[in-house]
Formats: C-alpha cells, structure tokens, sequence
C-alpha cells in the first residue's frame, strides 16, 4: 500500500494513491475504521467504473459490505442539501460509508456522514474537483450554494487507473478547478494587502508554492490529483475555502444555482469555475493593469444612497433563485459615508502594492486562455452555454452572494464594477479591439 504524506493536523488520516489502490481498501477499513461493514455509495456511472469492482473486492476481503446505495446516473443529481435525507434514512448504523464517484457524490456522503457523525473513506472516480480531501461540502442549502460544515474523509484510496478511465471533460474540469487557485490566490493577495484577510503563510504555500508545476501538463492526471488534494488539504487547515477560491468560484456558484446547463446537460464545476477564472483574471487586468491610483480616484462613482444600493441589489437578485439570505448578505457589506472614503484612501494607498503583487500572482489572461484551451477547458461563455448577458450578471452578482473580499469588492466600492464587467464581457467574448476600446474609454 502506497500512502503518501499529508501535512500535520489533518482529519485525514491516510491517503492512498496509486495504479490498482482499489485493492488497498480493504487494509484501509482495518487500518482507520476498525473493520466495519463498508457501505457504497455511487450513481450507475461510478458503480460501473470502480464502485462494482470495489464491492467485490470487499467481499473477498471479509468485510461483508452493506448493499450499495446507488444513484440513478440520469437525472443527473445535484449535490442539494435536500437530498442528505435520503443518505443519512439509508444509512446502516455503525457503517463506513464509502463514496465512490465524483465530487457531487463525494460531496453527499461527506454531509451525510457529518450528520450522523460517521467517518467516511472517499473514493474518487475523476480528478475533477478538489472537494474530496477538503473540509465542508459545497452544496446548494435552501437555494443557496454555500459551504456546509462537514469533516473531511479519514481516509482516500485514489486509484489512478479509475481516475484516468474517467470521462475526458472530468478531467479537464479538475484542471480548470486547480488552475482557479491562481485568481483565487490573487483575491487572497488584495485582501491581505489591504488587511482585511490576512494570508497564513503554511496554508498559502500548500497551494501555491507547487501549483504552476501541477497545472503545467494537462494530461499528467497524477500530478493534477495531488493538486486537488493539496487544496483540500488547504480547507481542512484554514476550516474555510479561502485558500482554494476566490471571485471565480463565486461567479462559478452564481451560475450553479441558476442550474446552467449547456445542451441539456449540467455545466461542471470545474467548467463553471474555469470561465470564472478567466473572467477574475481580466477584471483584475483591467483594474490595475489598465489604471493607476490616480485614474481610479477621478473615475470612482460618487457613493450610493442605502436605498440606490437596495435597488440594484434587487434588480441583480430578480430572478430569485439565489437563496433567502442573498440580500442581506449583500447590504450587510456595502460600506457608505466615512467608512466607504476610508476603504477608498486605504485601496488608492496601497494601489501599486495591489497591482504588483497580483500580477505576480496571476497567470496572464492570454496565456491562461492558452493554457486552458491545450487542457480542453471552454475558453469563451458560450461554451458553457452563457450569452453576454447572463456572464455579466454572473460577475456583477457574484459579489453579492458572499462576505469573502476579493477584486469584485475593490471594483464595487469603487463604483467601477459595471464598467469593469462591461469590459471583460467583450473581451471574453474573443472582441479584443472593443475590449481595449471599452479599457481605454
Ligand atoms: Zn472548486
């Protein structure tokens, strides 16, 4: 059995990765869960990829493992608070629960076991997400996409034979996810500069002292899983996703709990996550690259009446699929009067600290789209089933949904959001000449 370090202080105690670790499962039930009965969960896909094989391999082992609890593949299910009932009502009592698939299956069995204060083994099918070794599950509770507090699994058995057999755009989208961490390592950067979050230096470089190596070959599936679960490691560390998302996976969460689907079919999260990746990337362009400390206090928008702010916040929530608590997320962080000036002299201060250092964080956009394109991740909104018109929202909503500052915040207490979001929404469209129009006008 082939396990591989994780970092001090983790509630995950073993990770397994390796060709075949399917058959070190077995050893892992003994190891961490004192040999209790194994339960799967799957869909009808992840059955079929490993979830069988590993049923019988149990078996063989004497493990007596539960019947398995299996999701129908099609329709495809969403990883919804709503459906925790019916994992915690099947759930055998004193069970390891062990989810074989993805990360909305990962996700499920990770909430599930949480309420019923089980342990679970994970068992991924893809490198698709970096959920699997992460603390809480990011789930959709009442409307709202949002992180529910869950432990992470005690232990993962990664069989790189299954995760490369898994579907082509899995991967991909577990590319685009990890890729993420480098916009979202900006976010963290501004609100570090400006103080509001400051960055744990042990957390930070879990992330990101490895990760231009882990992006830089699409197709080395290997290098990409240890990746992911190096972020997730980053969450059970910070007990928060801070070290692993950032503007982009909030665009990415708007459009999930508006359902986006692209011909039918439910966009991925890691597909989602990596136009909001692109799209952070060049609104952070746009503002610093494109500005200086003196433009942006001439061009800040004189600051909104409490009132003028509930407006827009309603217009922005109108298609009420957001959750309850959206909007008073949204005006409970809508600085006005002294405190907003404050917040302004303090980002005009620390101007070209913000621009350096998040340029030297990011990926440059067009190398980015580069880099995406060669790993078979959408590029363009429209490849994930976005007019101009919804990709913007995305963006000037994204900022709402959630008290983590990042670049959407800088924008907004500047007043510059709609300007910014209008620009990058032409230059993701692939019009470069209106975009750098849109930058100078
Ligand atoms: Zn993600």
């Amino acid at each position: 059995m082939r396990l591989l370090p994780i970092p001090p202080g983790m509630e995950t105690e073993a990770f397994v990765m390796d060709s075949g670790a399917l058959r070190d499962v077995p050893e892992l039930v003994r190891r961490c869960f004192q040999s209790r009965r194994p339960w799967i969960v799957a869909d009808d896909n992840t059955w079929k990829a490993a979830g069988s094989a590993l049923f019988g391999i149990l078996k063989t082992a004497g493990l007596a493992p539960h019947e398995p609890f299996i999701f129908p593949a099609v329709p495809m299910i969403h990883a919804d608070n709503a459906l925790t009932p019916r994992l915690t009502d099947a759930m055998p009592f004193d069970c390891v629960p062990v989810s074989v698939g993805g990360g909305t299956i990962n996700d499920l069995v990770k909430r599930a076991s949480a309420v019923t204060r089980h342990r679970y083994l994970c068992v991924p099918t893809a490198s698709s997400v970096d959920g699997y070794t992460s603390y809480g599950a990011a789930m959709t509770d009442n409307g709202l996409k949002k992180t529910l507090p869950c432990l992470a699994p005690l232990a993962v058995a990664a069989d790189t034979d299954v995760l490369k057999a898994a579907p082509a755009p899995m991967a991909a989208s577990g590319y685009a996810d990890l890729a993420a961490k480098v916009a979202g390592g900006a976010d963290w950067v501004i609100a570090d500069e400006l103080g509001i979050e400051p960055i744990r230096a042990d957390v930070w470089e879990l992330v990101q002292k490895d990760l231009r190596k882990w992006i830089s070959d699409p197709s080395d599936i290997g290098a990409i899983f240890l990746g992911l679960a190096a972020t997730g490691y980053s969450m059970q560390m910070y007990r928060e996703s801070r070290p692993a998302s950032g503007a982009e996976h909030m665009i990415s969460h708007l459009w999930e709990m508006e359902n986006l689907e692209f011909k039918g079919v439910p966009v991925s999260h890691g597909f989602k996550v990596g136009i909001g990746t692109l799209a952070s990337t060049a609104l952070m362009e746009w503002l610093f690259n494109g500005h200086d400390a003196a433009w942006a206090r001439a061009n800040a928008r004189p600051p909104r009446t409490e009132s003028e702010r509930r407006a827009e916040v309603d217009g922005l929530l109108s298609r009420g699929c957001y959750g309850a608590k959206t909007g008073e997320i949204a005006m409970g962080k809508f600085l006005s009067g002294e405190a907003l000036a404050a917040r302004r002299e303090l980002i005009f201060a620390h101007w070209d600290a913000l621009a350096k250092r998040t340029a030297d964080c990011l990926i440059p956009f067009d190398t980015l789209k580069s880099m995406f394109r060669a790993a078979s991740c959408p590029v363009v909104p429209a490849e994930i089933g976005l007019d101009a018109a919804q990709f913007e929202h995305g963006i000037l909503a994204a900022q709402l949904i959630r008290n983590r500052y990042t670049v959407l915040d800088v924008l907004d207490e500047l007043g510059l959001l709609r300007e910014a979001a209008d620009a990058v929404t032409l230059r993701m469209a692939g019009n470069a000449r209106a975009s750098v129009a849109a930058v100078r006008g």
